[in-house]
């Protein structure tokens, strides 16, 4: 009996917000000087949330990218962005046994005119609503540093400083939004149960 209540809550909400949900968001990214030097193209997948990362200006070379905490990225060190993305406590670093970070993404390599043209995936990421979620509250950041990530050094894989920063604005916070359902929408769901 509860159950088939919650899951017609959750049909009930699914369809109300359908309208709402992102599945892609274009992030700017700038350097610490304020230039943007690129973006980040996140798009909702099944396994996760993919990343197309088109970079400029880099030192040719691996570099460290993750998501971190917030929607913050004061120049000139980008610390404002707190630590990596971690909602499960977990240690950082891919080739950690207890890791890793949800933020914590492989090495992006800047070919030798400093361009990075490079697709990630972050598994178990999302971009909808949750523990997991990369919008959760105002939103999180994604940040590349100087150096390479080694995988397994505490907190950060001994990575360099912060050398680009690009915000991941959920843009909640202020006006609430108020999308009205659809009631011809929801009448023809209800007659298909
Ligand atoms: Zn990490």
């Amino acid at each position: 009996m509860r159950k088939s209540l919650i899951f017609l809550l959750a049909v009930f909400l699914l369809t109300a917000c359908q309208s709402k949900i992102i599945t892609t968001k274009t992030v700017d990214m700038y350097n610490a000087s304020g230039d943007m030097v690129g973006t980040a193209e996140l798009s909702e997948e099944a396994d996760g949330v993919k990343i197309k990362l088109k970079l400029e200006g880099l030192t040719p070379g691996f570099h460290g990218i993750h998501v971190h905490e917030y929607p913050k990225c004061d120049a000139p060190d980008f610390k404002s962005a707190g630590s990596h993305l971690n909602p499960e406590g977990k240690e950082h670093g891919l080739m950690h046994p207890k890791g890793s970070h949800l933020g914590d993404l492989p090495n992006v390599e800047a070919e030798s005119d400093g361009l990075v043209d490079a697709e990630l995936i972050l598994p178990k990421a999302t971009l909808k609503d949750g523990k997991m979620s990369l919008l959760r509250g105002e939103g999180t950041s994604l940040v590349v540093t100087e150096g390479q990530d080694d995988g397994v050094s505490q907190p950060g894989g001994d990575s360099g400083v912060r050398i680009l920063c690009g915000k991941i604005k959920s843009g909640k916070g202020k006006v609430p939004e108020q999308t009205p359902t659809d009631p011809t929408e929801f009448n023809e769901k209800q007659k298909d149960e």
